[in-house]
């Protein structure tokens, strides 16, 4: 089953982008994604075709007109389209590993790119639109989040990464940072790779690599081991 994704931005030269290359390029190429982008502005209004206009109430910037929008969102998709519509958002809730996951066992995502100070809310409400954050900063538009959301998704579907395990030992899997990686030269500007990994018993290089990730985690994510904790089973 191809995940199909539909982007709605006024900057449509800027997709594939970087997901025509690498992983998600070959996926691409592949079928198990496919990549619809609309063009915001072929459902601008007026002379102008503006896709914008000043806030209700003043203020700076431009606010992104809620009945383009939804003309863009509306062609993107049927009444019988399931996929969840996206609005890529600072305001949104912060992507994690969990949502990436279920947008990869679904089938594809409407997503909007924002542009100037943001969207009309009443979109937001009358076309369901669920916001999403990549992380507490602000970008100048939701191309970029938009590319690092599918970036995500795509990498998790079937048949995409060479070596499904890999996705089994990443950060955030098991609740915790990755552990520290080397390869060869042995020798780097006199700093040697740690002697468990090279030691060839597997029981200690798993022990090793296990109380890396804590160490990690506690130092630079302590809000993560306090969710682990929460999650645990009781016993
Ligand atoms: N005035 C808005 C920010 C607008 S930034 C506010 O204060 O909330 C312009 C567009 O960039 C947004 O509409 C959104 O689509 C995108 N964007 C900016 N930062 C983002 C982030 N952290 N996550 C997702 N999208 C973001």
């Amino acid at each position: 089953m191809t995940f199909q994704a539909s982007v709605l931005t006024i900057f449509p030269q800027m997709f594939p982008g970087p997901l025509g290359l690498s992983l998600s390029g070959r996926a691409l190429e592949a079928g198990i994604w496919s990549l619809d982008v609309r063009d915001i502005r072929d459902f601008a209004v007026g002379r102008h075709r503006s896709v914008d206009d000043t806030p209700a109430g003043g203020g700076a910037g431009m606010v992104m007109r809620a009945d383009v929008l939804a003309a863009a969102i509306d062609a993107a998709s049927s009444p019988d389209d399931h996929r969840p519509r996206l609005l890529m958002s600072p305001r949104g809730r912060r992507l994690n590993p969990e949502r990436v996951k279920c947008l990869a066992d679904g089938p594809g995502a409407v997503l909007v790119a924002g542009r100037f100070e943001g969207v009309d809310e009443r979109l937001i409400a009358a076309r369901d639109l669920e916001e999403v954050s990549i992380g507490d900063v602000i970008l100048s538009g939701g191309e970029i989040a938009v590319m690092a959301l599918l970036d995500a998704v795509i990498r998790l579907l079937p048949g995409v990464m060479g070596n499904p395990q890999s996705a089994e030992t990443e950060s955030f899997a098991g609740g915790l940072l990755e552990y520290p990686q080397y390869t060869r030269p042995q020798e780097f500007e006199g700093r040697s790779i740690p002697a468990v990994l090279t030691s060839g018993d597997h029981a200690k290089v798993a022990a090793w690599r296990r109380d890396q990730a804590m160490k990690l985690t506690a130092a630079r994510r302590p809000d993560l081991l306090v969710a682990r904790e929460s999650t645990k089973p009781a016993d």
